[in-house]
């Protein structure tokens, strides 16, 4: 009997399904490289930023620090670390809460973050004043993508490892992006819910929410979906399961979503000037100097993150705050 052709696949089903299995059996950071896991200053900055957002939201106790797709948990060592040295007080109030969807990732964060409570989703987060961490979630996030075609669209399907359109509805196309024939447009649909999620719940419980991610400033046409194995690109269809696939973050698109559902927002700021804005460099120097045989490594390291020829210009990060609560430190206030 000949075998049944395989049926088309929806990208961002495609996408989440090899996600899935990715972050289920490997070790990601064998692929690649996120800025906590480059240097320890960038947790240790994270930290003093959220000691700093729950004064202004007024210290509230208890109060849960969050942290979505936290990988190996660096970040959220990192920060707890500074915080424990520098806001005792903070430190004694707050609870951590992470969001993770890999059983395996959770048995690496549980072994450095004690006293950890998890969840698959941000609803059931307790209600409680909240401030939430997201480095490099966002993208991770399955898209879906559209095609220009003629006077109309079509939706990127992936089979056997090729792309295949089929007509879209143009209700689902996102509006407001020029487009040419053949351009793709992109759709990120969990990262608009899980955004709006939080930009909900800051209007019902105090708190903040930070998202650092890459991707360009303003909403563009293009293709961003990217495959990473051993650090280098690879064609993201036919590696299924073997390497992690991302795509940019719209952060224009985001911001917009945040405020629709109430929130006050922040950004997006680059990510080099954030950090600088929070002394990223004064602490590399301040670090290098008690760890001379580290100060090469370390400020090279800083300079990875902050420079726009690296992290620095494509890497954005994007605040909510509550309606009512002050501007947070290291970005322009609105
Ligand atoms: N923040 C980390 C890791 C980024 S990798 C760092 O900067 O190093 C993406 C993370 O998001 C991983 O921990 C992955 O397991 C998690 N993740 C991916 N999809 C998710 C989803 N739908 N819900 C919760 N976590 C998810």
């Amino acid at each position: 009997m000949a075998e049944a052709e395989p049926l088309p696949e929806r990208l961002d089903r495609f996408m989440a399904r090899a996600n899935a299995i990715y972050y289920a059996s490997r070790d990601p950071f064998a692929d690649f490289t996120t800025s906590p896991e480059i240097s320890q200053v960038f947790g240790e900055i994270i930290g003093l930023w959220a000691a700093v957002t729950w004064q202004l939201l007024g210290s509230p106790a208890p109060v849960l620090l969050a942290e979505a797709g936290p990988g190996r948990g660096t970040l959220m060592a990192d920060a707890l670390r500074a915080i424990q040295r520098a806001a005792p007080t903070f430190a004694a109030a707050l609870r951590v809460h992470l969001i993770e969807t890999s059983p395996r990732l959770r048995a690496v964060q549980a072994a450095r973050i004690p006293g950890t409570t998890w969840h698959d989703e941000i609803g059931t987060l307790p209600a409680a004043p909240l401030i939430l961490l997201a480095n490099e979630f966002l993208d991770a996030l399955p898209i879906r993508q559209f095609v220009r075609r003629g006077e109309g669209w079509t939706e990127r399907f992936v089979v056997g490892g090729e792309w295949t359109e089929q007509p879209a509805s143009p209700g689902d196309v996102p509006p407001n992006r020029a487009a040419g024939e053949g351009d793709i447009v992109e759709l990120n649909e969990p990262s608009r819910g899980f955004v709006a999620a939080v930009a909900a719940r800051l209007c019902r419980h105090p708190g903040a929410a930070l998202f650092l991610d890459y991707g360009p400033a303003r909403s563009a046409a293009g293709d961003s979906l990217q495959a990473l194995a051993d650090k280098r690109p690879v064609n993201p269809l036919t590696v299924a399961g073997s390497a992690d696939l991302t795509a940019h973050v719209d952060f224009a698109d985001l911001g917009a979503i945040a405020k629709a559902h109430g929130a006050a927002v922040q950004g997006p700021e680059t990510q080099g000037a954030f950090l600088s804005a929070l002394g990223l460099f004064q602490r590399t120097e301040r670090l290098a100097r008690s760890q001379p045989e580290k100060a090469s490594a370390l400020m090279q390291a800083t300079r990875r993150l902050a420079d726009p020829e690296a992290m620095g210009e494509l890497f954005k990060v994007l605040a909510l705050r509550s309606p009512a609560a002050p501007a947070l430190p290291g970005l322009a206030g609105c």
